[in-house]
């Protein structure tokens, strides 16, 4: 018997060995498992950091430095967007540009409107942006924003930049208080009406020797001009308005045109064949503070 029950243990030990052994193995497994798993239901702030991440390490793609340079925009419109305000990099406040020189010629186009709100066409020209899911950056002239608020706000609200033209679009020389004047108050009336404060200028009829160009820049604006002119005041027919663009437009250009000011029957006319031209030839369309943002994100990267 003693013989037979020493057997028995000697048998049965390595059995419960084992079977112990195998239920703590798949215990184990559980705990692990789920540890794995709850830490993996990410957070919004986890993932980003998860993607900051890699994109810092692996920058040396072309589509890694696209996917980054999406990144900061975003995060940099976010950001704008909380505070209200459309900052421009450092790099562009106090200076003039007509255009940017976007790395690998990127096909960034920006189109602009000058001269509103104004009845009937501001609307017109939004309602076409809408449709094509396009923004552009309009320069509002600060009487026709206290006339016409609502079309105003709009701009805004559909997603566009809105932009200082002064109050009056004087081109005569105007003696430093009332050249300040011109651009305080049109920020102003801005700054009422959308919640937006903006820090980019073009001046009436391009005119930068009157006194508010020099003043927006002393501010810190920027003084944004153009490239490609649509020399739509003349009220060209559709075609030739779009040819005008066509052909001086290049990856980093600015488009002028006019949604206020007078009769725009032509640019409405012209502008969604334009749209079309464009994307046909591969561009993309970015406000003024993205083109400037994109090319200072292209040009911090590079002096890297
Ligand atoms: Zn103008």
């Amino acid at each position: 018997m003693k013989k037979q029950i020493k057997v028995r243990k000697v048998k049965n030990k390595p059995f419960r060995i084992t079977k112990f052994f195998w239920l703590g193995v798949a215990a184990l497994v559980m705990i692990v498992g789920i540890g794995m798993i709850i830490p993996f239901k990410p957070s919004a702030n986890t993932l980003e950091l998860a993607v900051n991440a890699s994109s810092l390490k692996t920058i040396d793609t072309k589509g890694q430095i696209e996917g980054f340079k999406t990144q900061m925009l975003d995060s940099w419109q976010e950001e704008a967007k909380l505070k209200g305000i459309l900052e421009i990099p450092k790099r562009y406040q106090g200076m003039t540009l007509n255009a940017v020189k976007p790395n690998n010629k990127d096909k960034i186009i920006a189109l602009t409107f000058d001269d509103g709100p104004w009845p009937k066409y501001t609307e017109q020209v939004l309602d076409i942006l809408k449709t094509n899911n396009v923004k552009g950056t309009f320069f509002v002239i600060g009487n026709n924003m206290k006339n016409l608020p609502v079309v105003g706000k709009r701009i805004v609200t559909d997603g566009h930049t809105i932009a200082n033209h002064t109050w009056h679009h004087w081109y005569h020389r105007l003696n430093p208080s009332v050249a300040a004047k011109e651009i305080n108050d049109t920020e102003e009336i801005i700054y009422k009406v959308t919640g937006v404060r903006t820090n980019l200028f073009r001046p009436p009829g391009g005119v930068l020797g009157n006194g508010p160009a020099a003043y927006a820049r002393s501010k810190k604006y920027s003084v944004i001009m153009w490239s490609a002119d649509s020399n739509d005041y003349k009220r060209p027919a559709a075609s030739r308005l779009i040819g005008n663009v066509m052909r001086f437009s290049k990856p980093g250009g600015i488009v002028l045109m006019h949604d206020g000011g007078g009769v725009r029957d032509s640019t409405v006319k012209a502008l969604p064949e334009m749209i079309k031209k464009f994307k046909q030839q591969g561009y993309r369309f970015v406000t003024i503070p993205e083109m400037l943002e994109l090319e200072d994100q292209q040009l911090a990267i590079a002096s890297k």
